[in-house]
C-alpha cells in the first residue's frame, strides 16, 4: 500500500498589474494535479467574469455570515471589498492529494502563514508562498495604465496599495521577479517541482513510494 500524500497549497501574490493571472493560468495548464481555488468576493463582476468560475460573487451580508461560520481559510478586506478562500474546498483537495493554487493578496497570505506557524491547520507542511515582484515601480505603473480599464483615481489607489504589498515580499518563501511570461513560468514550475520532492513533506511511515504527480 502506498501512503497517500497530501498536496501543496501554492499561494501566489503580486500587486495588481504584476502579471499574476497569466502566471497562474500557465501553471494550471501545465499541471493536471494543480487545482484553482475559486475565491468568494463582494466586489461586482467585471466584464466576462462568471460566478463560480472566476469568483463566487456574494453580498456583504452573505460574506459576513460565512466569516462568522468559520467557512474561510483566510479572508481580507482589500480595496473596499472582501475576498476569501473557502476552507472546505481546499481541505478536500489536499486530502485527495491535489495541489491547490490560491491567488491571494498579502494580508490573506500572511493569515495562512500565521495559521500554519501557530498549528491551526491540519496540513502544516502544505504551504508554499511565491511573491511575483514587478522589476520596477515604473514598469508596474506603465502596465496599469496600458490596461486602459481604470480611472486615474483607481490607478493612484492601486499604486499606493502596490507599495504596501511590495514591502512585504520578505514574508514569502520565494520571489519571482517578473519578466517575460515564459521566464516567470519556468521559475514557477521549478518551484513546484522542487517543493513536491521535499523530504520534509513525505509521510514518515512511507515504505512504498508513490511518484510525484505533477
Ligand atoms: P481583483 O479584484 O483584481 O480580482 O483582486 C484583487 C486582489 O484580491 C488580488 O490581489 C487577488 O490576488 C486578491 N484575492 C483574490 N481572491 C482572494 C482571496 O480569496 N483572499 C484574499 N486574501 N485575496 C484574494
Amino acid at each position: 500500500m502506498t501512503t497517500p500524500r497530501t498536496g501543496l497549497i501554492l499561494v501566489v501574490s503580486a500587486p495588481s498589474g504584476g502579471g499574476k493571472s497569466s502566471l497562474c493560468q500557465r501553471l494550471l495548464n501545465w499541471s493536471p494535479n494543480l487545482i484553482y481555488s475559486v475565491s468568494c468576493t463582494t466586489r461586482s463582476p467585471r466584464g466576462g467574469e462568471q460566478n463560480g468560475r472566476d469568483y463566487f460573487f456574494l453580498t456583504r451580508s452573505d460574506f459576513e455570515a460565512k466569516i462568522t461560520g468559520g467557512e474561510f481559510l483566510e479572508y481580507a478586506e482589500y480595496n473596499g471589498n472582501y475576498y476569501g478562500t473557502p476552507r472546505s474546498f481546499v481541505e478536500e483537495q489536499l486530502t485527495a492529494g491535489k495541489d491547490v493554487l490560491l491567488d491571494v493578496e498579502v494580508q490573506g497570505a500572511g493569515q495562512l502563514m500565521k495559521r500554519i506557524r501557530t498549528g491551526r491547520f491540519a496540513y502544516p507542511n502544505s504551504l508554499v508562498t511565491i511573491f511575483l515582484m514587478p522589476p520596477s515601480r515604473e514598469l508596474l505603473e506603465t502596465r496599469l495604465r496600458r490596461r486602459g480599464t481604470d480611472s486615474e483615481e483607481t490607478i493612484c489607489k492601486r499604486l499606493a496599495l502596490a507599495d504596501c504589498e511590495m514591502a512585504r515580499w520578505t514574508e514569502y518563501d520565494y520571489v519571482i521577479v517578473s519578466g517575460k511570461l515564459d521566464d516567470d513560468f519556468a521559475q514557477g514550475k521549478a518551484i513546484v517541482i522542487a517543493e513536491k520532492c521535499r523530504a520534509a513533506r513525505l509521510p514518515k511511515e512511507t515504505k512504498v513510494w508513490q511518484q510525484n504527480e505533477l
